[in-house]
């Protein structure tokens, strides 16, 4: 499985990504925000689509959802509350793409019926397509209709079982933000340095930089609570994880 990502260049800075199995020429599309995009790519490949599916009910992840289905034939998956669904998401559900399989995970805290899918080939899992829910560096808000809490709750659960081989797509392009706003809370850390050089040259091509869980474990301050300098840094020292977490998204919510 191939993964193609589409930037929508709106303000939002939306990513759709497009799974595609080569063998067939068949793909599966993530949060469709600009059908137009999807269509266009489908078209000039000749490729199908077999399933459109949103990781959550924001209309910058669903706007597409119609014009695709209409024009490609394919079914749309998604949560409670968005219309003209053929499926709606529970975990366990999956779709089989040539010899990959994507796994759907329940992972409340963005909003309440958000999902995010883990693509696993021969029984690897690879790719996590973490919507909004884990950002590159950074965590999704909680503000629209989501509860910190609960997003602590799936980090606790969810994200912190992901082998650190695994490649991180979020529906966002925030990595140069949330990496400023990791070096502020974690000045000491070389890793975002590196990162931050990595970013900056290629900020506003077509190239996505992919990061794996094992990169994000290093420069991510929502997957690192325990860490000492950025504990010290944030004066939280002996503090539960929780509140940690609680104020990192409340940092970065007014910074
Ligand atoms: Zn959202």
């Amino acid at each position: 499985m191939k993964v193609h990502s589409l930037f929508v260049r709106n303000t939002l800075d939306n990513i759709v990504f497009m799974m595609l199995d080569e063998a067939t020429g068949t793909a599966v599309c993530a949060d469709p925000t600009d059908a137009d995009l999807v269509n266009e790519w489908l078209k000039k490949h000749g490729h199908r689509c077999s399933h459109v599916f949103n990781t959550h009910e924001h209309y910058d992840h669903t706007a597409g959802n119609s014009e695709v289905v209409k024009s490609s034939g394919a079914k749309l998956w998604t949560v409670e509350g968005v219309s003209g669904a053929d499926h709606r998401l529970q975990t366990g559900d999956q779709i089989n793409l040539g010899d990959s399989v994507i796994h759907f995970h329940y992972t409340p805290g963005h909003t309440m019926k958000h999902f995010c899918a883990v693509v696993e080939s021969k029984g690897r899992p690879l790719q996590l397509f973490s919507g909004d829910t884990l950002f590159n560096a950074g965590v999704g808000r909680c503000g629209n209709g989501g509860d910190v809490d609960t997003m602590f709750d799936t980090f606790e659960r969810f994200f912190k079982n992901l082998d650190d081989s695994v490649e991180v797509y979020p529906a966002h392009d925030y990595i140069e933000n949330n990496l400023n706003f990791a070096k502020s809370v974690d000045p000491t850390n070389k890793h975002i340095d590196e990162m931050l050089d990595r970013v900056r040259p290629i900020k506003g091509t077509d190239q996505f930089l992919v990061t794996t869980m094992k990169e994000e474990r290093q420069i991510n301050p929502f997957l690192r609570l325990d860490d000492p300098a950025l504990r010290k840094s944030l004066q939280l020292e002996g503090a539960p994880r929780i509140d940690v977490f609680r104020h990192l998204r409340k940092k970065r919510d007014n910074w």
